[in-house]
C-alpha cells in the first residue's frame, strides 16, 4: 500500500516511518515543513529506500498538497504535523490554530476529492490524550465516550481538528479513524519535552526545572510502541471509529524526573563529583497556566478488538531512551547548534 505520513520528520511520524520501511512492503512519501521541530537525521537509517520519499510542504499548501494526494494516489493518510508543544501554544497560539485546524482541513479536502474521484482511501488523525483536559476522576481514565474538555490552545486545536475529521466523516463520507494517545517518550524526541530535556540538562549539569509540584500525572507510552500501534489500527482498525492508546502506565513527572537520574546515577556513576545524585539538580519553578493535572488512558478498545499491546514497560523503555540520549550526543549537539537545520539535502519543494 501507499501511505502519506504528514510531519514525518517529527517524534513519532519519523518512528512510523522507520517501522513501515524496516518491517513491511509498504512505501511511504512522507510530507513535511520542517519547521523546528521536522529533523530529517531521524530519518537517516531508510532514507535511501526506494519506497520511502520525502517533500518539504506545508499542509496549509493546498496547491501543494493537491499535487501530491493527485500525483501519488495514496491508500492511507496518517496526518501526524502538528504543532505540539503546549508552551508554546500559550506564547504564540497563531502557527497552532494554521497548522493544526487549516492544516488539517487542506488534507481532508484533498482526501475528499481523491475520494470521489478514483479511490477508496483511509483517513487516519493522529490526535492526542489532552483533548479531554483533565482527568475528573482518577479511577475511570479516558475512554473513547469521554467528553472532550481542551484546556490549552494546543489540545483546543487538536481537539477542533479531531472535529474536523469526523464531520468529514459524517458530511462527506470520507472513510477515516482517529486515534488518541497519550504522551509518549523515547529516542529523537525534541529536547524542549520533559524526557529530553531532563537527560540534556542533567547529562549538561544544569539544573532540571519542574513546574509546580511535580504532582501532575501522565500515562506514558515508549514511541515504538505507539508506531506499532498506528500501523496496526491504519491496517486493521474499523472504519469511522477512534481508538485511545496507552499502556496504563501512570506516574507523576516528578517520579519520572527521578527515575531517571536512578538510571543515571547507574549508567554514569563518575559523571558528578562524590557523593552527588543527577537528582541534585531538580528544582522548582512556577507552574505553567491551564496546567491540566492528570491525564490517563483506557486502552480497552485497541488491546481487545485488535490485539495490540504495548512490549515496552516503563522501566525497560525509560532505560533504553536514557542510553540513547547517552549514545547520540551528535544528534543532540546538532539540535541544541541549530545545525539540523542547515542539512537539509535532497529537499523537494
Ligand atoms: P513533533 O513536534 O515532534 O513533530 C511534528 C512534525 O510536524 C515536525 O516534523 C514538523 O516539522 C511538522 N509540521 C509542523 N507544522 C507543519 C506544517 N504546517 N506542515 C507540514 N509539517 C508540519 O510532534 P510529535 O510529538 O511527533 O507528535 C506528532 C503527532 O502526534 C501530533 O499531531 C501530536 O499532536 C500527536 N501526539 C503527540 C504525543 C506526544 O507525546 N508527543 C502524544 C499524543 C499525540
Amino acid at each position: 500500500m501507499k501511505f502519506i505520513i504528514t510531519g514525518g520528520a517529527g517524534f513519532i511520524g519519523s518512528s512510523v516511518i522507520r517501522y513501515l520501511i524496516n518491517t513491511t512492503k509498504h512505501s511511504v512519501i512522507n510530507i513535511d515543513k520542517l519547521t523546528y521541530a521536522g529533523n530529517l537525521q531521524s530519518l537517516d537509517s531508510i532514507s535511501d529506500s526506494d519506497r520511502y520519499s520525502f517533500y518539504q510542504i506545508d499542509i496549509c499548501n493546498e496547491n501543494g498538497i493537491n499535487n501530491i494526494f493527485e500525483e501519488y494516489e495514496p491508500d492511507i493518510v496518517m496526518h501526524l504535523a502538528a504543532e505540539s508543544h503546549v508552551d508554546r501554544s500559550i506564547d504564540n497560539p497563531d502557527e497552532f490554530i494554521k497548522t493544526n485546524l487549516y492544516g488539517t482541513y487542506v488534507l481532508l479536502e484533498a482526501a475528499r476529492k481523491l475520494h470521489i474521484s478514483k479511490k477508496e482511501i483511509l483517513f487516519h488523525h493522529i490526535s492526542t490524550d489532552e483533548v479531554f483536559g483533565d482527568l475528573k476522576d482518577p479511577l475511570k481514565p479516558f475512554d473513547e465516550e469521554t467528553p472532550y474538555d481542551p484546556s490549552s490552545p494546543y489540545s483546543a486545536s487538536k481537539a477542533g481538528s479531531d472535529h474536523l475529521v469526523r464531520s468529514w466523516g459524517r458530511t462527506f463520507n470520507l472513510p477515516f479513524i482517529v486515534t488518541n494517545c497519550s504522551n509518549n517518550y523515547g529516542p529523537f524526541q525534541f529536547p524542549e519535552k520533559l524526557i529530553p530535556h531532563v537527560i540534556i540538562n542533567a547529562l549538561n549539569e544544569t539544573n532540571i526545572p519542574i513546574y509546580g509540584d511535580g504532582m501532575q500525572i501522565r500515562d506514558w507510552l515508549y514511541v515504538e510502541d505507539h508506531a506499532k500501534a498506528l500501523v496496526k489500527v491504519a491496517t486493521e482498525g474499523r472504519i469511522g471509529e477512534t481508538y485511545n492508546v496507552g499502556c496504563e502506565n501512570q506516574r507523576t513527572n516528578i517520579e519520572m524526573v527521578q527515575s531517571i537520574c536512578s538510571i543515571l546515577d547507574e549508567l554514569l556513576p563518575d559523571h558528578l563529583r562524590k557523593n552527588s545524585s543527577f537528582s541534585d539538580l531538580i528544582c522548582f519553578v512556577k507552574d505553567r497556566p491551564g496546567h491540566d493535572r492528570h491525564y490517563a488512558i483506557n486502552p480497552k478498545k485497541i488491546v481487545s478488538e485488535l490485539g495490540w499491546k504495548a512490549e515496552e514497560s516503563l522501566e525497560s523503555g525509560l532505560l533504553k531512551t536514557v542510553k540513547w540520549y547517552i549514545e547520540n550526543d551528535s544528534w543532540i549537539k546538532n539540535i541544541l547548534s541549530g545545525e539540523y537545520k542547515l542539512g537539509r539535502i535532497g529537499v523537494k519543494e
